[in-house]
């Protein structure tokens, strides 16, 4: 006989089985670097992405998304570009700062960064961020910050856009981080006191409430 229980039993057993079966599925890429273009005049091309990223228009670009691990091997794009996968990818241009937040673009074209230190802001929590304006998870920590940054005027942002994972500032800061964006935290004494690699959003607050004591 089958009674509720014994149903929600099978139920969590078949639920099981779905879970073993979706781990036994070909491992996916981690979203590190997806695909909203550059500029943010950005033109689709015919694959729907922003052309400018496309690895289909331009496939010389394909290594170095798979050098990074972003990579559906199902659909042979990168994760951050494959739209079947994940249909809520987003590559409308990117929402504007509040205008009293502390946040300067130190390098918006991937061009050397030699040292961050001369870019500390004294007397505040200073953070720098890796980013590329095609890298959703960026604008995660960007709509994250914004808020926090137009009430707190002891933190101040200094963005470094890579363009691409192949440009100076990015063979210089990037070689051994996985994903964007990369934060590099400073507290307010001028001690680099953390890195976040990924949008780790609470991991970020959690440093943020440290560096400021
Ligand atoms: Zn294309
Ligand atoms: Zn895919």
């Amino acid at each position: 006989m089958f009674g509720p229980t014994q149903s929600a039993g099978s139920l969590l057993a078949v639920f099981a089985l779905l879970l073993t079966a979706c781990a036994a599925q070909p491992t996916h890429g981690t979203i590190s670097s997806m695909s909203v273009a550059k500029n943010h005049d950005w033109k689709a091309c015919e694959h729907g992405v922003p052309e400018e990223v496309c690895v289909r228009c331009h496939p010389e670009r394909a290594a170095s998304f798979k050098k990074k691990k972003d990579w559906c091997p199902e659909h042979e794009v990168p994760e951050s570009q494959c739209l079947e996968c994940h249909p809520d990818l987003d590559f409308s241009p990117p929402k504007q700062p509040p205008p009293s937040a502390d946040i300067v673009q130190l390098v918006s074209d991937g061009s050397d960064l030699p040292a961050l230190e001369p870019h500390l802001v004294a007397n505040k929590v200073t953070v720098f961020d890796f980013h590329a304006t095609w890298c959703p998870p960026c604008r995660k920590v960007d709509e994250h910050l914004y808020p926090i940054l137009a009430r707190r005027s002891d933190l101040a942002v200094r963005k470094i856009d890579i363009g691409s994972w192949d440009t100076p500032v990015a063979e210089r800061w990037l070689q051994e981080v996985p994903e964007l964006p990369y934060l590099v935290i400073f507290d307010k004494q001028g001690k680099r006191v953390a890195a976040i690699a990924g949008a780790k959003l609470d991991e970020l607050d959690r440093v943020l409430a440290e560096a400021s004591r």
